[in-house]
């Protein structure tokens, strides 16, 4: 049984310094520090997040977060779009049910007509449909699920106590329905668990099947540390003939990223079956332009090495971070274009 501890945060607004290659924006919220879904391979048991305590069973609750919230968004000069939960708990964890702090932050979010996109991996989601419905209406909301794979046994062992991922679809199926844009962060896919065609078509048939705007698909990260001690004890439990192969594919990246080699074969393969459903693997075409960047599209090489770029430039004009490479097809003979 998860044990709430009460926080009073100094700031609920995380401004990053670029864009987000996923989420198209830059300002991202927390509510919760640890989550009761307890993924074996969560990235917010890193070090670098500080949570202190038993990461599944020990909860901090930023209780002070939509007085601080009302506050900041007071605050704001330009237009942002708002990312919703990812990093360090999912904020319709079982604390939700309790705090309802997520819907208070989406109320506020409603009232100053701003843009945002939620993710999430529990259909509690659903309680605020109406909330979101109208978000959508004023200012443009997208609802994500991540999911690994909708094999009930392998999402047993390393999702323990996120629901089922079946739950998720129907979940994106009643919000596409209603014309509420939605994607899938299709990660991580686990090496040699769910990274095969067969696992990765059928999440992605699914997804079409549901009516989902776009898919994520992205790999594994593994950070040295309590991170990685977690997973390979499962691992090791679990699966003692793919330790070594592990060991081999996570050797010593600073950020936990598995070797070229293995990656570059599952992106592709991942990408390949998701173009093959016509579902992007990007999310960026679904948010309001003029909110954090002007997208445009340009041909960074050509020749051999043809590698069209989709680019984000920031409303001075001044930076642009890289924000799609997989080809497009409309910019074909074209130096620039609008996107
Ligand atoms: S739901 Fe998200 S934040 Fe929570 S444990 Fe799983 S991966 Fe981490």
């Amino acid at each position: 049984m998860a044990q709430y501890i009460p926080i009073q945060a100094k700031s609920i607004l995380n401004r990053h310094r670029f864009i987000d290659d996923w989420t198209a924006g830059r300002t991202s919220i927390n509510l919760y520090r640890g989550c009761e879904h307890a993924c074996v391979y969560c990235d917010g048991r890193t070090e670098k997040y500080q949570i202190e305590g038993d990461f599944g069973l020990e909860i901090r609750v930023k209780g002070n977060a939509p007085q601080l919230l009302r506050k900041e968004f007071g605050r704001i000069k330009e237009p942002i779009i708002i990312m919703v939960g990812g990093g360090v708990g999912d904020l319709y964890q079982p604390a939700e049910k309790e705090f309802q702090l997520t819907r208070k932050i989406l109320e506020l979010i409603l009232e100053f007509g701003l843009p945002c996109h939620i993710l999430t991996k529990s259909s509690l989601i659903l309680r605020d449909f109406e909330l979101i419905k109208e978000i959508n209406k004023r200012s443009q909301a997208i609802v994500s699920f991540s999911i690994s794979s909708l094999n009930e046994d392998t999402c047993r062992i390393f999702e323990p106590k996120a629901g089922p991922p079946v739950e998720r679809i129907e979940a994106l199926r009643t919000f596409a329905k209603e014309g509420i844009p939605t994607g899938v962060w299709f990660m991580p896919l686990i090496p040699y668990i769910c990274d095969d065609e067969k696992s990765i078509e059928q999440v992605v048939s699914a997804c079409s099947e549901a009516g989902v705007d776009f898919i994520l698909p992205a790999l594994m990260t593994l950070k040295e540390g309590w991170q990685k001690d977690c997973f390979m004890k499962v691992l090791e439990a679990g699966f003692p003939d793919l330790v070594p192969i592990y060991h081999k594919i996570y050797r010593e990246n600073k950020w936990g990223a598995p070797e070229i080699e293995y990656s570059a074969i599952v992106e592709e393969r991942a990408r390949n079956i998701c173009h093959h459903y016509k579902i992007p693997t990007t999310a960026r075409r679904k948010f309001p332009v003029g909110f954090e960047g002007r997208p445009i599209l340009r041909i960074i090489s050509c020749g051999k090495d043809f590698q069209p770029r989709e680019l984000l430039i920031n409303r001075r004009g001044t930076s642009a971070d890289v924000y799609y490479s997989h080809p497009l097809p409309t910019i074909q003979g074209q130096g620039f274009s609008e996107g």
